[in-house]
């Protein structure tokens, strides 16, 4: 039988997001009849894209603990744990703070919301509370592993399998007989994966057409300035910032990587979710990119919890937006002020859809701005939380590249290889057992 093109099933994924979005838009604005809305939206695509979603997020613990528990027992000490943990914690910092600090001198250079008439928007918002700091360090300890596994609590089933995978290594010959069982299961898991990324078109086309349709594009134009503002914004950190780290840094070729992103940065858009796309920017990283194992089993999850690149963005053009509708000006500390708490809020909050409007309220009452501003904003937020996913999801891969290539964990024969890591080609032939650093 002839081998099937490679990325075959990225062309059909990029081409279900393209067809959902024409398609979103002409329901919204033609068929507008009742029946099409419940039988067509709320019905079919609302189930295909949900049951795509659950399928994807089923994967994410048994993913992230096994993976994470191989990844560590790799490791030949365990201060390559704390030199890899330092090095990605430092660079998903930076490049949070690189992000809102573009994000808030092209909002100085636009001034959106300059002559917004704030009545236009007469939604209400009531604010969540976000967790202080504090609290997300003391959480990050579970008291029952399996409460965390249950809840999806990331940042305590990570602590919880470095732990166990530290146990494994120093357990002699029967940690050996788990860790085989955990190496196996990897591969099992992995090939789950693969599942699920082959019903990735049908699953991105009903949610990305069900978004566009609901939306509407009507409620954009009082936001326009808002809107292209932090797209621009994080089309500088998609396409300039983390091509120009992978160069200086790692000397990684940024427009291998940009066509390799292709899979997760679909699924980061469809789903407007970090941590539902976890499965598939791991399987990116590793079997795509070269990440070893040891280094991306970490870095992913990690990533996919406290970096948040995109929805910082969002809040500092949402800071500049609100304070100009409220005619309320901005010193430099009150800028800095932002650049820090925005960095910081994306820290241990939920790498879930809209989850970026909570943390918001923390940076609209650090610099004494109205926590109600949020509300002129939320119509538009759905499609901009889509491509604030995207760069989030987008900065876990580079900075996993990076701190791989440091660490000489970074395959650069596979890195290189365009067809390297395609599912065509994985389901053909027998998965190789995980290798070892
Ligand atoms: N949806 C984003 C994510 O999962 C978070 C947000 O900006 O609301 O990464």
């Amino acid at each position: 039988m002839p081998s099937p093109a490679p990325h075959r099933l990225t062309r059909q994924i990029v081409l279900a997001m393209l067809s959902g979005i024409v398609s979103g838009v002409i329901v919204n604005q033609v068929a507008t009849a009742p029946w099409i809305h419940a039988v067509l939206i709320d019905g079919l695509l609302h189930v295909i894209g949900s049951v795509f979603v659950a399928a994807l997020k089923m994967m994410v613990v048994p993913l992230v603990f096994v993976s994470l528990v191989v990844g560590v027992t790799a490791l030949s000490d365990l201060r390559a744990l704390g030199r890899i943990g330092i090095k990605a914690l430092v660079l998903y910092l930076a490049t949070t703070a690189i992000a809102v600090t573009i994000a808030l001198s092209l909002a100085h250079a636009v001034g959106p919301g300059l002559g917004f008439d704030a009545g236009e928007a007469n939604a209400s918002f009531s604010a969540k509370e976000a967790p202080p700091l504090t609290q997300v360090l003391i959480d990050m300890v579970p008291t029952n592993p399996v409460a965390a596994m249950a809840e999806g609590n990331m940042l305590q089933i990570i602590v919880f399998a470095l732990l166990f995978g530290v146990a494994v290594t120093m357990s002699g010959a029967r940690g050996k007989h788990v860790l085989d069982l955990f190496r196996d299961l990897n591969t099992v898991i992995m090939h789950m994966v693969e599942w699920v990324m082959r019903l990735a078109p049908y699953g991105v086309f009903a949610l990305i057409t069900r978004s566009f349709a609901t939306q509407g594009l009507d409620l954009l134009l009082p936001l326009a300035a808002y809107f292209f503002t932090l797209t621009a914004a994080l089309a500088i950190q998609l396409f300039g910032t983390y091509p120009l780290l992978l160069r200086l840094l790692a000397s990684l070729n940024p427009l291998t990587f940009l066509r390799k992103i292709r899979d997760p940065a679909a699924f980061a858009f469809s789903t407007a979710s970090s941590g539902a796309t976890i499965p598939v920017t791991l399987h990116t990283v590793e079997k795509k990119m070269g990440v070893n194992n040891s280094v991306a089993s970490f870095s992913v999850p990690l990533g996919a919890t406290i970096n948040m690149d995109g929805t910082a963005m969002m809040q500092g053009v949402a800071a500049v937006f609100i304070a100009n509708v409220y005619a309320i000006d901005l010193a430099l500390t009150d800028y800095l002020l932002v650049v820090l708490t925005a960095t910081l809020a994306s820290v241990g909050t939920a790498a879930i859809p809209s989850v970026g409007l909570v943390t918001l309220t923390m940076v609209l009452s650090q610099v004494g701005l109205p926590v109600e501003g949020i509300a002129l904003i939320i119509g538009v937020d759905r499609l901009l939380d889509m491509m604030r996913t995207t760069v989030n999801v987008t900065g876990d891969c580079a900075v996993s590249c990076i701190v791989a290539k440091s660490e000489n964990a970074l395959d650069q024969a596979v890195f290189d290889d365009p067809r390297a890591g395609s599912v065509e080609d994985a389901t053909r032939r027998p998965m190789p057992s995980q290798t070892v650093a």
